[in-house]
């Protein structure tokens, strides 16, 4: 090609573009063009790679108010019927208040497959309505046999993990209204591809944000209530212990030690049944087995104060209680790198000084062995049989004695043989009990009778 063809040609395509945007600026975008772009954009951010619950995509534009859905058809009869419904009352809604271009409703979803058979369906509505933006979801969870709902068990459990997650979340965790999360009712819950979605409504729990606070508790956590379909395919993680609160559930607690000999044979019996308890240690011989508290945290156990010295904390001074607690809070830490939230006060003797001047639960027990004073393994033994049902107990006993460490021998596999697992007093308090403790309450006798 000649140089002059090509200035020939160039001038050409100049022209060419020159005339195109001419064009392209003597018609602007139609309004029913750009409703549609913004609806469409707003729908990438939804994903239905789960399922085969296909897309019908339409969109309606009026000067009196315009919609755009992206809506599932679904061969479950019933959950496509109540989906359907579900997007036909929010249009309905729309249609009756909207009164303007300006006014918009977008309808959309995601879906997951939580397994073969089971999916979960967010449907999610953006609306403007005189200026004012709103946003809504709503969940549908379907097998093949229609909708599904979560049984009493699973919905406990996950609500349990739902609510930790809400209060470790950094952009609203501090905020959140702790009776109002506990008490909430304002929520709804969505089978997805790993766990289950908890959405808590806009405002339910904080007033510090206006958008649905939505948690995810994983099916590893809950693998114990999941429906079979979905249990199948989810690995057990056998690091992680998981509470089952479909067992009887109880937690051993032993005071006075760490011992050298006896916390280790306590803490051999608990590993071979994978189990843990609580150990409450004194200040004073802490530094005489600090292997044996390392071993038990490692274990899972969950290690509490009994006070220093083993001072009667009632009848001390402010003074000395303040130093009986930061003195072992001290060696403690030194030793196992934390502190402790739990005192178990010496004698259960609990004042009101303690309760105004501790920053930790304070834990008492259900039942007494007075394993210190028979020092008789079988008295032991069965003093723990003969009460009956031991759901929801806190077991007191003693690492410091040879007939102790040996009824736990015993006592560990019959608890396990007759259906309880065991915990730690943490654990029961919130998943036996769903209680938040509160620094400087006494968790005793009165509690739990009242409670179980
Ligand atoms: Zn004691």
């Amino acid at each position: 090609m000649s140089l002059k063809n090509s200035v020939k040609k160039c001038i050409s395509l100049i022209a060419a573009a020159v005339m195109l945007c001419t064009l392209l600026a003597s018609c602007a975008p139609k309004p029913q063009d750009v409703f549609k772009q913004e609806a469409d954009s707003w729908f990438e951010g939804f994903s239905d790679a789960q399922t085969a619950a296909k897309p019908t995509v339409s969109y309606q534009y009026s000067k009196n108010g315009s919609i755009a859905v992206s809506k599932p058809s679904i061969s479950v009869v019933e959950a496509d019927r109540s989906i359907s419904d579900y997007y036909e009352k929010l249009k309905n809604e729309f249609i009756n208040k909207a009164v303007s271009d300006e006014d918009k409703l977008l309808i959309s979803y995601k879906s997951f497959k939580a397994s073969e058979d089971i999916t979960g369906i967010e449907v999610s509505s953006k609306q403007t309505l005189s200026g004012t933006q709103s946003q809504y979801i709503k969940t549908f969870n379907y097998d093949s046999q229609g909708l599904v709902e979560l049984d009493d068990t699973l919905r406990r459990i996950t609500m349990i993990h739902a609510r930790d997650l809400v209060l470790e979340d950094q952009r609203y965790g501090s905020s959140v209204d702790k009776v109002k999360l506990k008490d909430s009712t304002d929520y709804q819950l969505l089978y997805t591809d790993s766990g289950i979605d908890v959405i808590y409504s806009s405002n339910a729990l904080t007033s510090q944000t206006d958008e649905h606070i939505t948690v995810h508790v994983p099916y590893s956590k809950i693998r114990f209530a999941l429906p079979e379909s979905i249990k199948a395919g989810v690995v057990s993680d056998d690091s992680v212990r998981t509470v089952d609160i479909t067992k009887k559930l109880v937690a051993l607690t032993f005071d006075d030690g760490p011992s050298s000999i006896y916390t280790d044979q306590i803490l051999d019996v608990l590993e071979t049944y994978d189990s843990v308890a609580t150990f409450f240690d004194l200040g004073c011989i802490m530094e005489n087995a600090p292997q044996a508290m390392q071993r038990a945290s490692q274990l899972g156990c969950e290690m509490g104060s009994h006070s220093y010295s083993h001072k009667n904390l009632k009848k001390a001074s402010v003074e000395k209680i303040k130093e009986e607690i930061s003195s072992t809070d001290a060696v403690f830490e030194k030793i196992l790198g934390y502190k402790p939230t739990l005192l178990r006060p010496p004698y259960g003797e609990v004042g009101s000084d303690l309760k105004e001047n501790c920053d930790k639960y304070l834990i008492g027990w259900s039942v007494d062995t007075l394993d210190w004073k028979y020092r008789d393994k079988d008295k032991v033994i069965e003093s723990v049989k003969s009460e009956g049902n031991l759901d929801g107990d806190v077991i007191l006993m003693h690492s410091i004695y040879k007939s102790t460490a040996q009824a736990v021998e015993e006592l560990v596999p019959w608890l396990i043989e007759n259906g309880y697992q065991l915990v730690t007093v943490s654990e029961l308090m919130k998943y036996r009990y769903e209680t938040e403790m509160e620094p400087g309450k006494y968790y005793a006798n009165q509690f739990f009778e009242s409670h179980k």
